[in-house]
């Protein structure tokens, strides 16, 4: 027989979105469950393999209150170092990435409400760590322990105000009574089929990465293939749940979030201590020359700042040939110290750019030498400067280089391979500002919430670093709070 539980609020998922949900309605005084597909120690979603929030803030002063160590050192550095993010660049950063599609009403909410929501994450026990000296990223802070041990404080945070997660746990259908409001959940459990009676659903059980077919089927030819940055577990039956009885699809269903990963990187990730998601990324790739195996450049490494180019990568690499490009380094960028993170990658190094090319197994390797001739000799004089857009260019090539150029001349020369790795899908669910999904008759269906990557609309083609650990905590409060009020109603 089926085993049946009751509460006031159920929450499909157990990564930041889910859980900053659950926290806010436990705090509005509900009874509240989670149910999570993943066992206990694969727990935490994509969320705990993640990095950072993007908020916007007014300078050092407004991150003091959250880090973790405030040694002498850090703050006068801090002062030295930290400007601030404003809301209207981050907003202006959204629109631009996503080409103007993102949704302006919850693009405004997203960026207009981080900031509390960190000072609500803080109060709730949560913590940041200094990062400011790191020229591959533009954070001024990123999660203490990274996104692992933030997953834990969730975890903490809700269990100490009385929550139950029931792990090991897949929610596969929701119940509606007669006139369609949302009633429950069907789950499967470790020992059999599990009914959770609630007044209020708050879907956030990740987007359809983790599908290969659903990855075929919207996005197209090879998606299929690529390997997973995060966990095996987001594979869309929370979007197909809520589609099953009607709520509507939003946003970019034919793109994605994916970035330049190391080539022998695994098919997917687990969260793991002393591990962040970004172990496998090979992030330093505005400073390289990027080639295909026809020796060919084909992006702007150099565009802009990394955090708004980086989402857009693997797409770029996964339509070269097989599917591989290859990150190329002077000696000079070793010097600079703007190759980070790629300690473990199994790289190839050569005294000239041809033995270079023949260990990487490049194709077509005269190519490979005229485009980095070519480079060369297009690269302009300027002041190299790691931590911004230096305007240090190369003109007259194609794809243009705006930022960051550096002649190839001292070597040795380095070189890695890498491949598109998959982060998450942009298509999601229609819903009103506080989350509540949308029916495809225009109406939202009364009891059920989405947040995280099940809420479409924010995200198209490209995405601006940290946007989505602060979209799921703002809509995940959001909706936590609403679904309180509206569970005890
Ligand atoms: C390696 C990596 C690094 C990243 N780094 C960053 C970063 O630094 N900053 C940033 O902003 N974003 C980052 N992202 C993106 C970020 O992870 C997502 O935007 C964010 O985690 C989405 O949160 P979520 O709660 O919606 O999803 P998740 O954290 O993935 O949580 C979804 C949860 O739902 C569970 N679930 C799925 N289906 C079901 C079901 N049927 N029933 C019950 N449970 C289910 C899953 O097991 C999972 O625990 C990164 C992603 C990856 C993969």
């Amino acid at each position: 027989m089926d085993q049946e539980i009751r509460t006031q609020v159920v929450v499909v998922g157990a990564g930041n979105a889910g859980l900053s949900a659950a926290v806010a309605a436990r705090q509005g005084g509900a009874d509240v469950v989670v149910l999570e597909k993943a066992p206990k120690e694969h727990r935490g979603g994509n969320s705990a393999l993640t990095v950072h929030m993007l908020f916007a803030y007014d300078g050092a002063e407004d991150l003091k209150p959250l880090l973790a160590d405030l040694s002498p050192e850090v703050l006068s550095r801090m002062n030295e170092r930290v400007y601030g993010y404003t809301k209207e660049q981050y907003y202006d950063n959204i629109m631009n990435v996503t080409e103007g599609q993102s949704e302006p009403e919850l693009a405004r909410i997203l960026v207009d409400r981080s900031y509390e929501t960190v000072q609500w994450m803080r109060g709730l026990g949560h913590l940041w760590a200094p990062t400011f000296d790191n020229p591959i990223s533009a954070n001024a802070v990123s999660f203490d322990g990274g996104g692992f041990e933030m997953s834990n404080r969730w975890f903490a945070a809700f269990e100490k105000l009385g929550g139950t997660v029931h792990y090991d746990t897949q929610a596969v259908d929701l119940f509606q009574d007669d006139k369609g409001k949302v009633t429950g959940v069907r789950a499967l459990g470790p020992h059999g089929f599990v009914n959770v009676h609630a007044n209020v659903v708050i879907m956030a059980a990740g987007s359809f990465e983790s599908n290969a077919e659903m990855r075929a089927r919207y996005l197209g030819p090879l998606w299929d293939t690529v390997k997973l940055r995060g966990t095996p577990f987001n594979t869309g039956e929370g979007l197909q749940m809520a589609m099953n009885i009607g709520a509507l699809p939003n946003g970019s269903w034919s793109s994605c979030h994916s970035s330049p990963q190391d080539a022998n990187r695994p098919a997917f990730d687990y969260p793991g201590e002393n591990k962040t998601g970004d172990f496998w990324s090979r992030y330093s790739y505005p400073y390289s020359v990027m080639v295909n195996h026809n020796g060919k450049r084909f992006v702007d490494e150099g565009e802009t700042w990394r955090g708004l180019t980086y989402a857009k990568m693997g797409r770029a690499i996964l339509a070269q040939p097989r599917g591989q490009a290859f990150q190329i380094f002077d000696a000079k960028h070793r010097e600079l110290d703007v190759i980070r993170g790629y300690d473990k990658a199994e790289g190839f190094k050569s005294d000239t750019l041809e033995g270079l090319a023949e260990q990487l197994g490049i194709q077509d390797i005269p190519a490979f030498m005229a485009t980095m001739h070519e480079y060369n000799n297009a690269v302009q004089p300027g002041e190299f400067g790691a931590f911004r857009p230096d305007g240090v260019s190369a003109v007259g090539i194609e794809p243009p280089r705006r930022n960051w150029a550096l002649k190839f001349d001292k070597p040795p020369f380095e070189g890695f391979p890498v491949v598109c790795g998959m982060t998450f899908c942009y298509g999601g669910l229609k819903t009103t500002t506080t989350c509540q999904v949308t029916h495809t008759m225009d109406r939202p269906i009364p009891g059920l919430y989405a947040v995280g990557e099940m809420l479409g609309g924010l995200w198209h083609w490209n995405y601006p670093s940290g946007g989505g650990m602060m979209a799921g905590a703002v809509f995940g409060r959001i909706a936590g709070t609403h679904a309180a009020v509206e569970a005890l109603a």
